[in-house]
């Protein structure tokens, strides 16, 4: 038998390294059915352990096989109908804003189209926000504060071409391990590249740093305050940069100035000494070639998308942005958390890059999608969407592949809004996760191997997923699920798609569509792709407008940004402590993130026992100090307490974490090891500007139990 080879995209995380996929019957043992893809931009070649694990998470014995209305299974008619009819119920009884969809950075690009679609044309709302809200909103707003647009700047060849990579709030050597690959690799080729970490906590990222800032939770705001001002000091401003591209930089400067006087109120403010501010400051200031990489440490704080400014604003002022090796790098966490951007597939979005408020946008659209309902204003964002739900705003919502009862800061509060909806419908593959069992209908769907479409890394960089796998029992796609619902509905003609190319034509056509160069994404030369093209997409990085097939390797090479007037905008930024300081009552700060080898809610590698090897069971991270002072040795359980919930975890005493601070992975939930939902402990505080929830950092107590 000749066997048959896909090249296909990792469906974890943000790196989005290419993959070859071969059906594991057809290779009998022969060679890996999972291998890196050469060719592909993003790894050439090289996969982490996730990624290398695929085949063993593909046949789980947990798929959702049937659609399932009220527990019972039905056919997908009976349930398109039972979801549209009480969609068009709530909507004349109530108003389109009854209505939601929470989707997810894990489905692919023409899946968020389409809902994006029919929520904000068809049905008139804008309540269409998504896991990716979780992950790098204050990123995105950061971005358009400062360019006009949400566009990186940067791409991966910029991490290994830096003589200076300052890494802030990642531990990318877990949670991006190819990039970490790359950057540990260019190191070892020159020696003279200085990495910095910028983290309270000393995780695996630090094996390859030069210096590591273990700042108090919170502070890294107050670090690229002051290495603004000491840009001016130590003479590194680009003045002609300032002054041909930029507005702002007298306010923001005298605001850093206000904000960090001088190093010593620095370092006090960051809790590390003035001799290492002082180290970063020198290597800041004598290096051009900066990339300052950070994500989800800086994003997910009730301050992140200052952080974002605070960085961005250095690069600015020293023109490090637009040239090899330089640039402020937001690394998102999902596999497709910008392909859900690029088609508007957040709340405060309308779409392509637009927003409700960018000027002539809802004409635009309308006219474009030819659409009888648009929404006109933004929509809830996903804290305050689920809030909604439990006040019984919003009645319908459509759950698509997340798990919002595990990932979601309070989820107690989840679980009421769920059980107080007149109808959740969840979309997914697998049949038994904490979130499926809220369901009323729930929807089986395709999943990774199985459909096809688009996602888009990084570094902007759009990769095709491709099918090879047959879909089992009755599992569909998520956008014909959606259009199937639209068609009922009556917007027959306008979701008469029959394949994701076609969807992704429309979307790509929609991107160019009376723009001329206006908005930063464009991907107008695929406005006509035909099947052969689209089944061969090689990767390419937006924009990608009508003449530029090769796309776009780096972004504001020409100091051009995206505002009216083509300037770049300095953001004043006061660094701020998050929200909830501890008290005698919550003495400890609880910082949460991922383990190497598990994704998410475990809900695809909890399936590969591989994967369970590095971590199998959830942990609280302990300094030696508290732990003696409180009884607890290791691996004995802890009952960590916040104003919200309680969780009992095995105690892992370590000087990773500094005194005070606990640190504890998100994965583990009621379906692996009946463990503890960590997202319990964390409280609904938001970003004001994103959205986004502060999951680094709630206040708790400890007891040993
Ligand atoms: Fe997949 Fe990310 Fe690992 Fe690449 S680095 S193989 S995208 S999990």
């Amino acid at each position: 038998m000749t066997a048959t080879t896909s090249k296909t995209t990792c469906p974890y995380c943000g790196v989005g390294c290419g993959v070859n996929f071969t059906l594991p019957s057809q290779v009998g043992g022969a060679v890996p059915p999972v291998s890196g893809d050469n060719s592909h931009p993003a790894n050439f070649g090289r996969l982490c352990v996730k990624g290398s694990s695929l085949a063993q998470t593909i046949q789980s014995n947990d798929r959702l096989l049937s659609p399932m209305v009220e527990g019972h299974a039905v056919s997908w008619s009976e349930a398109i109908d039972t979801i549209s009819s009480k969609i068009a119920d709530v909507v004349k009884t109530h108003g389109p804003d009854a209505f939601a969809f929470y989707l997810s950075g894990q489905i692919l690009t023409e899946d968020y189209y389409v809902a994006n679609k029919l929520a904000k044309g068809f049905i008139g709302t804008a309540n269409v926000d998504t896991n990716s809200r979780l992950c790098m909103a204050s990123a995105v707003v950061g971005y358009k504060r400062a360019f006009g647009s949400d566009t990186v700047p940067c791409n991966y060849e910029d991490l290994e071409l830096c003589d200076l990579l300052i890494m802030v709030g990642s531990n990318a050597a877990w949670t991006h391990p190819v990039l970490y690959q790359r950057i540990a690799a260019a190191k070892q080729r020159r020696p003279n590249m200085k990495v910095v970490v910028v983290d309270p906590r000393k995780t695996a990222t630090c094996d390859i740093a030069d210096l590591h800032l273990a700042i108090n939770p919170g502070t890294d705001a107050a670090i690229f305050s002051f290495l603004l001002q000491h840009s001016v000091q130590a003479g590194i401003l680009d003045s002609d940069f300032i002054a041909d591209h930029t507005n702002g930089f007298k306010e923001a400067l005298n605001q850093a100035n206000e904000s960090t006087p001088n190093l010593i109120s620095t370092a006090d403010f960051c809790g590390v000494s003035e001799q290492e501010v002082m180290i970063l400051a020198n290597w800041w200031s004598d290096t051009a070639k900066t990339v300052t990489f950070y994500s989800q440490g800086v994003n997910q704080s009730s301050s992140g998308v200052d952080k974002c400014n605070a960085i961005i604003n250095c690069h600015l002022a020293t023109g490090r942005i637009g040239k090899e090796g330089a640039g402020p790098f937001s690394i998102t966490g999902q596999p497709n958390a910008m392909g859900g951007r690029e088609v508007g597939g957040l709340a405060n979005q309308l779409a392509a890059h637009m927003d409700f408020a960018t000027p002539g946008a809802q004409d635009l659209v309308q006219r474009f999608w030819q659409a009888p309902n648009m929404a006109t204003e933004n929509g809830l964002k996903a804290v305050d969407l689920f809030q909604a739900i439990e006040e019984g705003k919003v009645k319908v919502v459509w759950i698509m592949s997340t798990n919002p009862m595990v990932s979601l800061p309070d989820t107690a509060q989840v679980r009421r809004a769920l059980e107080k909806c007149e109808l959740v419908i969840v979309s997914d593959c697998k049949a038994h996760t904490d979130t499926t069992a809220m369901a009323d209908v729930l929807l089986p769907a395709t999943g990774w191997s199985e459909k096809d479409g688009t996602v888009t890394n990084s570094e902007r960089r759009i990769s095709r997923q491709r099918g090879l796998l047959p879909a089992p029992g009755e599992a569909k796609h998520d956008w014909w699920a959606i259009c199937e619902v639209a068609k009922t509905l009556g917007f027959r003609d306008a979701f008469a798609f029959r394949t994701p190319c076609e969807i992704f034509a429309e979307h790509a056509a929609l991107s160019a569509f009376e723009n001329n160069g206006k908005r930063d994404f464009d991907i107008g030369h695929f406005s006509s792709i035909n099947k052969d093209e689209y089944e061969n997409l090689v990767p390419v990085q937006w924009p990608v407008p009508k003449g530029r097939p090769e796309g776009t390797k780096r972004m504001f090479e020409d100091g051009r940004f995206f505002t009216p007037d083509s300037r770049a905008r300095f953001i004043p930024v006061t660094p701020k402590k998050p929200v909830n300081a501890p008290t005698s009552e919550w003495p400890f700060v609880l910082n949460t993130g991922r383990v190497r080898d598990q994704w998410h809610t475990m809900t695809r590698t909890g399936d590969a026992a591989l994967l369970t090897k590095h971590t199998d069971q959830p942990y609280v991270e302990i300094h030696p100090k508290d732990a003696n002072q409180l009884g607890i040795e290791d691996k004995t359980l802890v009952r960590l307490t916040s104003p919200q919930g309680e969780a009992l975890l095995k105690a892992k005493v370590s000087r990773a974490v500094s005194p005070g601070n606990v640190f504890t992975p998100i994965h583990w939930t009621q379906q692996f090891a009946n463990a503890s939902v960590v997202s319990n402990l964390i409280p609904s505080l938001v970003d004001p500007l994103s959205g986004q929830p502060e999951s680094k950092h709630a206040r708790i107590k400890l007891e040993a139990v």
